[in-house]
């Protein structure tokens, strides 16, 4: 079966090949591709900066963000031609304290492994097997619109994570500012705009389609700089990872806001001036600064409601292409007007 495969660490190897029908060992459920989504994370690995293959091989088959039609249920109460996304991350087979009690995104020793990521093959392949309690059902009415669960999951754990830091105090959040309108910034301001909050998105595009996709939820769109925000949020979702504009939303959030980071980048250099004002800044302020990764299977339960809860043409305006599986470096080499590009199997 047809697969796109990577050798981490090395870049510029990922291809289509033919490789073998998926391991038993990975799951009873077996499960045929709809379409599988790519994001930054997918980007690094085949760049060489990031991901492991399974112990003993070279390549890893790539790929977490999964939609895909149960072809043999195995063991799993699912039916045949049932939608279902796998989750992507796997406890600590030690396992540590958090990874035991089912919140493997918070894994305190980092043995925990992730489909597509870190050494266990991924869901870019025609055909992929899974565990039945990592088989997440999708409501076929979402149709391979679940390629979005995924990255909504990991929304969905950052605003739980905000929800519950920030009534540490008296606390009556209004503002919400995300910055950087990818779909992680987009289903950030979704369920920003589901639960009632004023949500500003920051972006430097100021054409193609993302300011209708805010505008479309009701939110409001910004392409200026962060000093010139007319804005001070209580709450900030920061899905850039540039290290400036981490810093700038630091120095614009409103005392006692909470802002936590989602997206990771490369290494920067940072003017002194950070070094020194910043630790004052936080502690006359107040603020709270957290990141968060991954989601368990609790976020995967808020993440389904907030897709179904949501437009079905707004989730689909994320899509921005759809290319064929021997067409997946199109989708590695996003465009500038690109947001979801996704590989489509069927
Ligand atoms: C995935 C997460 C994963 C993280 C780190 C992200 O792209 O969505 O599930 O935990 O990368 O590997």
């Amino acid at each position: 079966m047809d697969a796109v495969t990577v050798v981490p660490h090395q870049a510029g190897t990922a291809r289509l090949e033919d490789i073998a029908e998926p391991d038993p060992a990975l799951g009873s459920v077996l499960v045929e591709a709809l379409a599988v989504g790519v994001c930054g994370t997918d980007v690094e690995i085949a760049e060489g900066l990031y991901g492991w293959a399974p112990p003993g091989r070279e390549r890893l088959v790539l790929g977490h963000e999964s939609i895909g039609r149960v072809v043999d249920p195995g063991l799993s109460g699912l039916s045949v031609g049932d939608l279902v996304v796998g989750i992507v991350r796997r406890p600590d087979p030690g396992p540590c304290p958090n990874c035991a009690v089912g919140e493997w995104d918070m894994c305190s020793n980092g043995g925990y492994t992730e489909r597509g990521i870190k050494e266990i093959d991924g869901f870019m392949s025609e055909r992929w097997r899974i565990e039945p309690e990592y088989a997440v059902p999708v409501d076929s009415a979402l149709g391979s619109l679940g390629v979005l669960l995924e990255p909504t999951t990991v929304v969905a754990k950052a605003w739980e994570q905000i929800l519950a830091i920030g009534p540490r105090t008296f606390w009556d959040p209004e503002r919400v500012l995300v910055a950087g309108a990818g779909p992680i910034g987009l289903l950030a301001a979704l369920i920003g705009v589901q639960r009632g909050f004023d949500v500003h998105v920051l972006d430097r595009a100021t054409s193609g389609p993302k300011p209708d996709l805010v505008a479309g939820l009701g939110a409001t769109y910004h392409s200026s700089s962060f000093a010139e925000l007319p804005l001070r949020p209580d709450i900030v979702i920061e899905c850039t990872g540039v290290p400036a504009l981490i810093l700038q939303s630091l120095m614009q959030t409103a005392p006692g806001g909470v802002i936590c980071l989602t997206g990771v980048g490369a290494p920067a250099t940072l003017p002194d001036v950070w070094n020194q004002s910043l630790a004052t800044h936080l502690v006359l302020n107040n603020l709270v600064v957290f990141g968060s990764v991954n989601a368990n299977r609790r976020h995967y339960y808020r993440a389904a409601k907030a897709l179904a809860r949501a437009e079905h043409a707004w989730l689909e305006g994320l899509i921005t292409s759809r290319v064929a599986p021997d067409e997946f470096q199109r989708a590695l080499d996003r465009g500038p007007d690109d947001i979801k590009v996704v590989v489509q199997f069927e």
